[in-house]
């Protein structure tokens, strides 16, 4: 796409059920919405490389999710290479990093898997995009250790505002979705007001966290723009400026995309 309007970072537009997977792609790309698909188990990474090969505007990243830790195998890097390799859409990696509200029974292995991925992307210089839930103190370390390179975004921020200015410090951009547009979410709000936009990226994570005002109803990849809009309002300001600043932002991250 020569001209995207809003580029949304983390999109499970895959994993969609009540909705008609081509007619939610086609209404992002009627509103000029690219939009970047995550992958999250060793095997899903197939799947994604597959998927976004059938559609225009679409992009995806490979990687293995905190939770999903225990498929990871010797063998993922191996095939999360050739996927790479072979498929120019796939320009980052993702999902990865800690997640300690399910389940903490493995946070160790959690922790190596996260590294061993920092460490690739850093190899394939690609940029990271990171699932943090919970875990934000041990997230941060992590990467002030092992990345050495690649950008990294920490996907659907769930800090408060002295976090996100943390990250801010080490170079990480702060993606925000659908959250924001809920009533009762002040810390998420207070970020959206509140950082430099220089760091600000837009996501939906669908089909979760359905964005005010349809709530309750499976979240879409167009819907990106309410969350566009919400912080437009927080920040006193235009939709089209968020989505120029943002859009700008992510083409920095992602130079494929504007090609
Ligand atoms: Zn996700």
């Amino acid at each position: 796409m020569n001209n995207p309007y809003i580029i949304n970072t983390h999109s499970h537009v895959n994993m969609l059920k009540d909705t008609n997977i081509d007619s939610a792609i086609k209404n992002a790309q009627n509103s000029r919405i690219i939009t970047i698909v995550p992958s999250s188990t060793a095997q899903d990474i197939f799947e994604v490389d597959s998927f976004i090969q059938k559609y225009n505007d679409l992009y995806g990243y490979v990687g293995v999710f905190p939770e999903e830790a225990k498929t990871f195998t010797d063998k993922t890097l191996n095939d999360m290479e050739s996927i790479i390799r072979s498929n120019h859409k796939i320009i980052g990696i993702g999902e990865i990093g800690l997640d300690y509200y399910w389940d903490k029974s493995f946070i160790e292995l959690q922790k190596e898997i996260f590294i061993k991925q920092i460490q690739f992307a850093n190899q394939m210089n690609l940029p990271l995009n990171i699932h943090c839930r919970d875990a934000h103190f041990d997230t941060l370390d992590i990467l002030k250790k092992y990345n050495k390179n690649s950008t990294a975004i920490l996907h659907c921020f769930s800090g408060s505002l002295d976090f996100a200015k943390e990250c801010i410090k080490e170079g990480i951009y702060i993606a925000l979705g659908g959250v924001v547009t809920f009533k009762n979410a002040k810390k998420a709000k207070e970020v959206a007001q509140n950082i430099p936009i220089e760091y600000l990226l837009l996501e939906t994570d669908d089909p979760y966290l359905t964005p005010v005002p349809y709530r309750g109803t499976e979240n879409q990849p167009a819907y990106v723009s309410y969350v566009a809009q919400e912080i437009a309002n927080l920040r006193n300001t235009t939709i089209d400026f968020i989505a120029a600043e943002t859009t700008k932002n992510a083409l920095k991250i992602f130079p494929k995309l504007s090609c």
